[in-house]
């Protein structure tokens, strides 16, 4: 290895990577994605924020906060690389992007950070809250389900500055079939959810009788 490259080495920021989503719940297509996008981006840690009040949702569409994180805690709890954070739950009102990545900024000072979530989500970033400044912060990783056209994105996205777009990644995720919605409609319908999310959140909705109202 010569000087050069132990310099470059040197100079290579730390990635870590911010996980957000409601995880209502958590399944098998979250942590896929997650570990896909650790692998392939280099990311040393992948950290799971579940939001506390989604800006676009109320209390009412969704479960309570303590239920969704401790399902999370559950389903990371065998990787090593993978934590949970409750920095959203904590906070009061509505969960912004941007005020997260500013705080784990100031954590992870120096430190590439990526935020992945779902490529459904991303397609509606330029309603979110300072969103020049939070694609100037961190990369995005929108994950995508089958059939996801990805022209959709670009077409959607085609207002904001060109190195805002350049910060906007894909990442196919064939596990992502798997969907929370239709895991609340099988729990309601009595019908399985085996093997599409871990079994200590398959016990936990039980044990907590989720998703039967
Ligand atoms: P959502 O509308 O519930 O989900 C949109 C789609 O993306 C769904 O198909 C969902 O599938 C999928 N998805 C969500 N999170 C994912 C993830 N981490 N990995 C893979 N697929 C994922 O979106 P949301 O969960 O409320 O919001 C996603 C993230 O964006 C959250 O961190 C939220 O705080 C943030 N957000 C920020 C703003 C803002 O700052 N103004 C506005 C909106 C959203 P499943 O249902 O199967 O998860």
């Amino acid at each position: 290895m010569n000087a050069g490259m132990v310099e470059n080495d040197r100079m290579k920021k730390r990635r870590i990577g911010l996980m957000g989503g409601t995880f209502d719940p958590i399944h098998h297509g979250h942590l896929v994605a997650a570990e896909e996008a650790r692998y392939q981006f280099g990311m040393e840690k992948v950290i799971f924020i579940p939001a506390g009040i989604p800006p676009h949702k109320t209390r009412k569409d969704i479960s309570q906060a303590w239920h969704r994180f401790e399902m999370t805690r559950r389903a990371v709890a065998t990787n090593p690389y993978f934590a949970v954070s409750d920095i959203e739950i904590k906070r009061e009102g509505a969960s912004y992007t941007i005020d997260t990545v500013r705080a784990m900024g100031e954590i992870y000072k120096g430190w590439e950070i990526f935020f992945i979530t779902g490529a459904d989500a991303v397609l509606e970033i330029l309603t979110w809250k300072n969103v020049v400044e939070l694609l100037e912060m961190c990369c995005f990783v929108a994950a995508t389900r089958p059939g996801f056209k990805l022209e959709s994105l670009g077409r959607k996205l085609a207002h904001l500055p060109q190195g805002c777009l350049e910060g906007i990644k894909t990442l196919e995720v064939p596990a992502l079939a798997i969907s929370s919605t239709d895991i609340r409609l099988r729990v309601w319908q009595g019908r399985p959810i085996k093997y599409l999310l871990p079994e200590a959140v398959e016990e936990y909705i039980y044990q907590n009788k989720l998703y039967l109202l």
